[in-house]
């Protein structure tokens, strides 16, 4: 089959082009596995920290990709929930070992033994993967493949992060960085918190404008002050200054929800600005998201269907893979970029 696949961490500034087109063999399902042909694979900027080496792979060559739709084409032995032909999604937890204290607890993206779709095992920027069926999900009618894609990461870590947040109908949402995921987190929050107010930060203005037509009451730059303060902050951005920032707005006992797997060390330096009394002092929280459990992610589905949300998506051939990474790496965002693999 082919695949873009990753032989090796590189910087993205010296290196356009990352993945490789190559022929590989097409995977055989094991023991409860299944064979998934893709319809459609989201980008996600997670990746990006996979290939630069903030989250590096387990093994290389590695066929990344995490938010995947694609149809069942063949079962491996004792697989039995889907049907040849049955469309499904896989997402950022391939398998964890449903065992430990965590995985019982309903806290599976905690488990040591967690891995990653693309990361630990391959992907979806290819024509086929595998997965265990227990970690597939039934994909909604209402959405297409290639809006579903996006709903498998940024949509069901967004759910997770406003789930985190502890928000109440009513209080006052920030969201510093506006792209994939906080924009489906604005619809989520426009539904499940009718009486919330949504503050946007975000460094283009662009994305701004995109926030106040998507419903946000009030956008601006990220190191702006809020005309009113905040209950809770999501921050999706890559790095320090929205963090710090973001503070400052919260109210007494507010909650700063850090929704980055890694940041990036480009303005670490911005952190010596952190000051007590402005940025922490009555009982601020800070809380990051550790990648999803699978309840995230068959929550996220069906809220999503219900309201419904669509997300904005832009289209890419698996051959534009690279393109796509690059336009992320340099935040040309409008939406979700998803591959279109098979029709
Ligand atoms: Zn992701
Ligand atoms: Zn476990």
């Amino acid at each position: 089959m082919k695949a873009m696949v990753l032989n090796k961490i590189c910087s993205l500034e010296e290196t356009k082009n990352p993945l490789e087109m190559s022929d590989v063999p097409d995977p055989v399902p094991g023991e409860k596995e299944i064979l998934v042909k893709v319809s459609a694979c989201g980008v996600c900027h997670t990746e990006l920290d996979e290939i630069e080496g903030r989250t590096p792979p387990s093994k290389f060559p590695i066929i990344l990709g995490h938010e995947i739709v694609g149809r069942v084409v063949k079962t491996g032995n004792n697989a039995g929930k889907f049907k040849i032909g049955d469309r499904v999604g896989i997402g950022w937890i391939y398998s964890a070992c449903q065992g430990c204290r965590f995985c019982l607890e309903s806290n599976e993206n905690l488990c040591e033994n967690f891995r990653a779709t693309g990361r630990d095992a391959n992907g979806g920027y290819a024509e086929y993967t595998k997965v265990i069926e227990d970690f597939a999900y039934k994909i909604p009618d209402v959405f297409s493949d290639s809006e579903a894609a996006p709903f498998l990461c940024a949509g069901a870590i967004g759910y997770r992060s406003l789930r985190l947040t502890g928000i109440k109908d009513g209080q006052n949402l920030g969201l510093t960085g506006f792209g994939a995921s906080a924009h489906l987190v604005l619809k989520m929050a426009g539904h499940k918190y009718p009486h919330s107010k949504v503050f946007v930060f975000a460094r283009s203005k662009n994305e701004r404008e995109f926030a106040q037509e998507l419903g946000a009451v009030w956008a601006g730059d990220t190191d702006e002050e809020s005309p009113e303060k905040l209950d809770c902050i999501i921050d999706t951005t890559p790095v320090w200054k929205p963090i710090v920032e973001a503070l400052k707005n919260l109210v007494g006992g507010g909650r700063l929800v850090i929704n980055a797997i890694r940041k990036e060390d480009v303005d670490k330096k911005y952190l010596v600005r952190l000051n007590y009394p402005t940025h922490l002092w009555l009982e601020k929280e800070i809380k990051s998201v550790a990648n999803v459990e699978r309840r995230d992610i068959s929550e996220f589905l069906e809220l999503a269907a219900t309201i419904p949300i669509k997300p904005e998506i832009e289209e890419f051939t698996l051959e534009e893979a690279n393109k796509a990474l690059l336009e992320l790496k340099e935040r040309k965002i409008r939406g979700a970029k998803v591959l279109k693999i098979h029709s």
